[in-house]
């Protein structure tokens, strides 16, 4: 019933709208990278359900005067605001594929299954994983850590309390620990089942942001020493706000000895794995317990994308398959094929995420996708050389990996807290000025201009423009309104 009445010329209008976003993603200099949509465009998307259909070829056009202009930016090349991957066109026929194939990639017996299968095999290769560890694709990093933390924290219990509740009956203290860089989706995750945010034990960093090994063990002492019970330690492999990465090595060897989970936060770190120079940099990744990551941060699959590593995979199975279901599998037929990736993650019903993955992987190879990562690296540094070449400019944060933190400082002359404030209103302009796309984040205190360079589109132009916004929204911007002291020190969005 809802398919074309005349094929032909959906085929002609589906030629057109390919053509369209293809001649979108080859231009894209030719844009800004973002810009912000007035209130009539808003007001389009406030209607009632329609009733009636309109023209595909209507839609279409709607979508590219109202909807593509205004979308975030991070396909551009100047988008550097927050860890945002660029996508590929190869990703997008990928999806467009899966789409049309519409698989149901909850279980059963079908290929789509052995690519998901092949996707997390080959994961498991690069990071040094053994055979029985188990995978699931899942909707990004956020999603990874919860699955992952469900799992440590079930390994944690016996089966009884588990099957009674879980933690939150438990007369069992668990305590967590991460650097106060960890990303928020970890406190999410232990807020969401049910241990609560106050079980992470914030530990501070040393001057390159990685967490600190000594205030670490002092931490876990106290808490052996007042009955608690050290069972998870988070290492993060490239942190948001400034791409550091925790010595996993270290991190690894004392969560085995203090018996506490090993979680890598991996989301867009973890695939330098392909990078060659950084590589050495994550070792201990191959001890994690659990490694949550992102295919569609540096992967440059489109979104949405990640996945969860568990080393121990009957732990992982027995936390998420219901038994009465997982015994009804076959030998033979649709029923088969088991164990399913819904015995791995929360979704029964789940899209074909690995074909985008898995077309991405295939058709660029290993070395082309490190490569693009060390070339993001290699723009870090080389922003972070010009910045350093401009007088009003400072580094504020050691820059080991993609990301830089720097701040106008003019001529030096005023109190930190006014240009704390100025800052702030230069990243707007910037933003506004459609030339570049930085955010804002906190070192310490201080508000600093932070470019991530993600996407493998951006180029040394792009460093230079982004130098040059940033000097001419100082200088437009410079005569603060009196009274404006200090900003609040809001806490910065998510990426
Ligand atoms: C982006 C990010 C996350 C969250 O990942 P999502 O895919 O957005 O859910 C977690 N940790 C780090 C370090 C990240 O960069």
């Amino acid at each position: 019933m809802l398919d074309p009445e005349d094929w032909d010329a959906f085929r002609a209008q589906g030629h057109r709208m390919l053509d369209d976003m293809v001649d979108s993603l080859q231009h894209i200099r030719q844009r800004p990278v973002w810009q912000p949509a007035d209130e009539s465009v808003r007001q389009r998307f406030q209607g009632h359900l329609p009733a009636n259909g309109v023209k595909l070829q209507d839609l279409h056009d709607e979508f590219m005067q109202y909807i593509l202009p205004y979308a975030v930016g991070n396909t551009h090349p100047g988008f550097m605001g927050w860890v945002h991957g660029g996508g590929t066109p190869v990703g997008m026929l990928a999806e467009m594929l899966a789409a049309g194939l519409n698989a149901n990639v909850g279980g059963r017996n079908q290929i789509p299954l052995e690519v998901e299968r092949q996707v997390i095999a080959w994961m498991r290769e690069l990071f040094g994983f053994p055979a029985q560890a188990s995978g699931v694709l899942t909707s990004g990093t956020s999603a990874a850590t919860l699955i992952a933390l469900i799992t440590a924290r079930n390994a944690a219990l016996d089966e009884a309390t588990v099957a009674e509740g879980g933690v939150m009956n438990s007369a069992i203290q668990l305590a967590a620990y991460a650097s106060e860089e960890v990303h928020g989706c970890v406190g999410r995750a232990l807020s969401m089942i049910g241990l609560g945010e106050a079980v992470l034990r914030p530990v501070s960093c040393n001057h390159r942001h990685q967490i600190d090994l000594m205030a670490l063990q002092r931490q876990i002492d106290a808490d052996r020493a007042s009955g608690v019970t050290p069972w998870l330690i988070v290492g993060s492999a490239g942190t948001v706000n400034t791409g550091a990465i925790d010595d996993l090595d270290a991190l690894a060897a004392m969560a085995r000895t203090c018996g506490a989970w090993f979680h890598v936060d991996g989301a867009f770190g973890a695939l330098a794995m392909l990078a060659p120079e950084i590589a050495p940099r994550l070792r201990g990744i191959q001890s994690a317990d659990s490694l949550a990551m992102d295919f569609h941060k540096w992967g440059q699959v489109p979104y949405d994308a990640g996945m969860v590593l568990v080393r121990d995979g009957d732990k992982h199975r027995q936390s998420f398959a219901t038994a009465d279901a997982y015994l009804q599998r076959e030998e033979e037929g649709l029923a088969a094929n088991s164990p399913w990736p819904c015995d791995y993650g929360i979704d029964l019903s789940r899209g074909f995420r690995a074909l985008k993955v898995w077309f991405t992987f295939k058709s660029f190879g290993s070395e082309k996708i490190g490569a693009m990562i060390s070339h993001c690296c290699q723009l870090a540094q080389a922003l972070a050389v010009r910045v350093d070449r401009e007088v009003e400019l400072e580094v504020m944060a050691e820059v080991s990996l993609n990301i830089v933190c720097f701040r106008y400082c003019g001529d030096r002359s005023l109190p930190d807290v006014q240009y704390d404030a100025l800052n702030r209103v230069i990243v707007r302009h910037i933003q506004l000025s459609g030339m570049a796309a930085p955010s804002l984040t906190y070192i310490g205190d201080r508000a600093v201009i932070r470019a991530a360079l993600v996407n493998h589109r951006t180029d040394m132009q792009d460093i230079d423009r982004l130098i040059a916004a940033t000097l001419a929204a100082a200088h437009s911007c410079h005569q603060l309104p009196t009274g404006v002291k200090s900003e609040p020190n809001v806490e910065t969005e998510r990426e």
